[in-house]
């Protein structure tokens, strides 16, 4: 690379490298990489040309990314509520949510986990809604042994410093649809048509373009993929089949047939049962040799001041001002995620924890449980 005339990513040889490496993993035709996980998404929903005040379903639990691009499209981010157990979108409260407005569903795989996609799948080809699978979090997770990002409409990764996969900053839009597929690239690069050069704008879209160095690290880490997945997929289940009897500890589940690649391993604790607060717990564990952290968000992101404040933009909302939304986040409530909020705790797994380490995590939440049991 340090050979290279040119850094850019048009034609760079780095960047395909890094589109042939992650099509050996995820075989879609469309692939735009760039700068960042938010930035994939953005594009995603850019690509969608919706009108300002249409709706998008997400998770109430999930990065500030899942929302900015559906934010600055003009569009309105709609809540639904998470299963309980799985932590991801609860199709019911999906169902629940869908209006006349309704375009697409972002169904984020939580932690890794697959979201179940039949069911939602169900509801988008019902009521005609794209869907926009945020799979920043799922890095080599599966559902029902297909790769996430190959059964919605489009797939967005982070190659963010603390995923799965790292090359500083980065990030990957991806699609098998004929007709949005083209037009991906073109929604990360100012609308400027590569292919056939012209300038000659014809939509409002931002730069996004990852530069070769960046293409260079993520298509190496590319290789790494099913060894990192393997290694956290075993640790994770291992750890769950290790805690399965404690008591007062909520593990995390998956559909059968599904593999959760575990970016982080999150449980729920169900703090009547303690006599201790859950800082103390987490803290207790910490000491005892578990790397358990208490809570994951603050709040859900609905409960974030500038939902509260609809001040998107210098303060206001310009198309709730405009009545083109009636939305209140105020107004909204996802029992499950604000419950979620207040009793997570997660460990923060990775590829190098052999079964001695987390049989030894596993000991010492089991000890620090039942030392806290009320
Ligand atoms: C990390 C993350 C993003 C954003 O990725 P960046 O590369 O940090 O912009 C989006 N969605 C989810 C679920 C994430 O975890």
């Amino acid at each position: 690379m340090l050979g290279q005339e040119s850094l850019f990513y048009w034609k760079g040889p780095q960047t395909t490298a890094l589109i042939g490496e992650f099509r050996r993993h995820y075989p879609l035709q469309h692939c735009f990489p760039c700068s960042s996980g938010s930035a994939a998404l953005h594009v995603a929903v850019a690509a969608l040309r919706l009108k300002p005040g249409e709706e998008i379903i997400v998770p109430p639990i999930t990065d500030m990314g899942s929302v900015i691009g559906i934010l600055y499209q003009q569009l309105v981010p709609v809540f639904a509520d998470l299963d309980p157990q799985t932590y991801n979108l609860d199709p019911a409260d999906v169902r629940r949510k869908v209006t006349a407005k309704t375009r697409a569903i972002m169904p984020v795989h939580f932690a890794g986990n697959p979201c179940d996609l039949g069911a939602l799948g169900a509801i988008a080809r019902e009521h005609k809604l794209s869907v926009i699978e945020d799979c920043a979090q799922a890095w080599g997770a599966r559902w029902q042994g297909k790769p996430v990002g190959t059964i919605g409409d489009t797939a967005c990764y982070s190659f963010n410093d603390f995923k799965h996969l790292s090359c500083g900053d980065g990030g990957m839009v991806a699609s098998n649809d004929a007709t949005l597929g083209p037009t991906l690239q073109r929604w990360g690069d100012k609308y400027y048509d590569r292919v056939s050069g012209n300038r000659n704008i014809e939509e409002f879209a931002p730069n996004y373009r990852m530069s070769e160095p960046q293409a260079a690290v993520a298509a190496a880490q590319m290789t790494r993929l099913p060894g990192i997945v393997e290694l956290r997929h075993r640790a994770g289940e291992l750890l769950t089949s290790l805690l399965q009897d404690v008591p007062g500890i909520r593990l995390p589940a998956s559909a059968p047939g599904d593999t959760h690649s575990y970016w982080f391993y999150m449980m729920r604790l169900e703090l009547e049962r303690f006599r201790a607060p859950r800082a103390e717990i987490a803290a207790a564990m910490v000491a005892e040799g578990a790397s358990v952290i208490a809570g994951y968000i603050p709040h859900t992101l609905y409960q974030y001041p500038v939902f509260q404040r609809h001040g998107f933009f210098g303060g206001s909302w310009p198309i709730r001002d405009a009545g083109m939304t009636a939305m209140d986040y105020r107004a909204v409530s996802c029992p499950v995620a604000e419950a979620m909020v207040g009793d997570c705790a997660f460990f923060r797994l990775n590829e190098a924890m052999g079964d001695s380490y987390i049989e030894k995590v596993a000991r010492a939440i089991r000890t620090v449980a039942g030392r806290l049991a009320r």
